[in-house]
């Protein structure tokens, strides 16, 4: 058994010290119950918590770590840095190199801003939308998540899934009422509100493959059909690849399903693990944003040079050969999760876009977020402490997906599945 006194103790401190005891919402662990464990150091695949357990990790940091933790290349690079200052407030090359990177790999990407964070890519990235089009209803799906900004809080997944909380207070109902929800991969009704209300929506805002409601790919038509749509009615489509960027493929979703919205916003892998977001898109509509033209966005550590340094160097060991190992490794532990839950009767639908791995403890086919809260919480509760227990870390969440590292090798996957199988086998009984 392995005892957790430290981080018990932590806690307790941290929840007079900041609300809930954290500074992000999910880590918490308040869905499964759990004293959230506090984690002392991360190597490869593998972290430490202040206790001195290790767990092979499938958060990754909720998904930058695409290299696996403390990579030594991306370490020495940021240190380099450092020592040549951290922060500059004027322009570096650093901002170019990392800028020509997003540019080659991102079809949609002609320009490209850098912010600190994936809420202030997709707040920026709808003002632009927009400020663009002259309109202001945005159109969003049930169960995304897309960031705490006002207009993106409304019908969302992740933490404000994980928790239950309806749309926030403090979002002021005069902002929610342009924002237009439909259920996830129904194109159907993306039609109808588009024939009533088409000439006044802005943009539609999608995650490619849904990961906020655990993960959900896209059904074969409906990011084509939302193309189509936007196009007749003169809205801009805009891809959410926060999670999906640089993860789902060498090109991101964007390039795997060979659909090309008008702006993209990333996160999470392009900065490597530190704070680093950007939208980009179009060159006509980038060249809105100020100091180019009159839509504002600014933000004093934008384009930081640590943050840069750590997405060049994270983005510039990813090959097309990365994602033929995280296709492997995908299929290895899709496999194993799927036999290890037949072989105990455990009730489960396993979705899957590249190294985002979603298991819904449901056998109904999980398509949208109705479906995905179909999945057995109480149950997932019990399993989420019974994987720790085995030393695997995994979201504190049903609706969050499993991230893969190039750090992950076949003995991590093989030992997770030996896990599932135990884990499996005392919830059969
Ligand atoms: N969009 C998506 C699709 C995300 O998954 C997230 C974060 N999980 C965000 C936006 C917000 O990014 P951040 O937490 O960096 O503000």
């Amino acid at each position: 058994m392995k005892t957790f006194t430290n981080s018990i103790n932590a806690f307790e401190e941290a929840v007079n010290l900041m609300p809930g005891g954290v500074n992000s919402p999910v880590r918490a662990f308040k869905s499964v119950n759990l004293n959230p464990i506090f984690v002392e150091s991360g190597n490869g695949a593998v972290i430490r918590d202040i206790d001195g357990n290790e767990y092979i990790d499938y958060v990754l940091s909720w998904g930058p770590l695409i290299l696996g933790h403390s990579h030594p290349d991306v370490v020495k690079a940021i240190q380099e840095q450092v020592a040549k200052g951290s922060s500059f407030g004027a322009p570096t090359l650093l901002e170019n190199k990392l800028a020509e990177i997003v540019i080659e790999r991102v079809p949609s990407v002609e320009m490209v801003r850098f912010v600190s964070s994936g809420t202030e890519a997709t707040m920026a990235a709808l003002r632009l939308a927009r400020g663009f089009t002259g309109r202001d209803i945005i159109l969003k799906f049930e169960g995304s998540y897309h960031g705490h900004g006002d207009s993106l809080l409304i019908k969302a997944g992740s933490g404000v899934a994980t928790l239950g909380l309806p749309d926030s207070p403090g979002v002021p109902s005069d902002i929610a009422k342009n924002t237009m929800t439909v259920a996830y991969n129904d194109i159907d009704a993306v039609k109808v509100v588009f024939e009533k209300f088409g000439k006044q929506i802005a943009a539609v805002i999608v995650e490619p493959v849904a990961g906020n409601m655990g993960v959900v790919p896209p059904k074969p038509g409906f990011l084509e059909g939302l193309r189509d749509v936007t196009k007749e009615y003169g809205s801009l489509l805009i891809f959410d690849e926060v999670m999906t960027g640089f993860r789902v493929d060498y090109n991101c979703a964007q390039g795997y399903f060979g659909v090309t919205p008008d702006l993209t916003c990333l996160g999470k892998v392009v900065g490597g693990g530190l704070p680093v977001g950007a939208f980009g898109g179009r060159r006509d509509i980038m060249e809105h944003i100020a100091p180019a033209g009159p839509v504002y966005q600014a933000g004093t550590l934008s384009g930081n040079p640590l943050a840069m340094t750590a997405g060049i160097e994270t983005l510039s060991r990813l090959t097309p050969e990365s994602y033929e190992y995280f296709k492997t490794l995908g299929d290895m532990l899709e496999n194993g999760i799927r036999e290890a839950a037949q072989k105990f009767n455990i009730p489960h639908t396993v979705n899957r876009a590249g190294s985002m791995i979603g298991l819904f403890l449901t056998n109904e086919d999980v398509i949208d977020f109705a479906s995905a809260k179909t999945s057995d919480l109480e149950l997932f509760a019990e399993y989420y402490k019974l994987m720790a227990e085995e030393g695997i870390y995994l979201p504190p969440s049903q609706f969050e997906g499993l991230f893969i590292s190039t750090a992950h090798t076949k003995e991590h996957i093989e030992k997770t599945i030996q896990a599932f199988n135990i884990v499996f086998e005392k919830l059969s009984r």
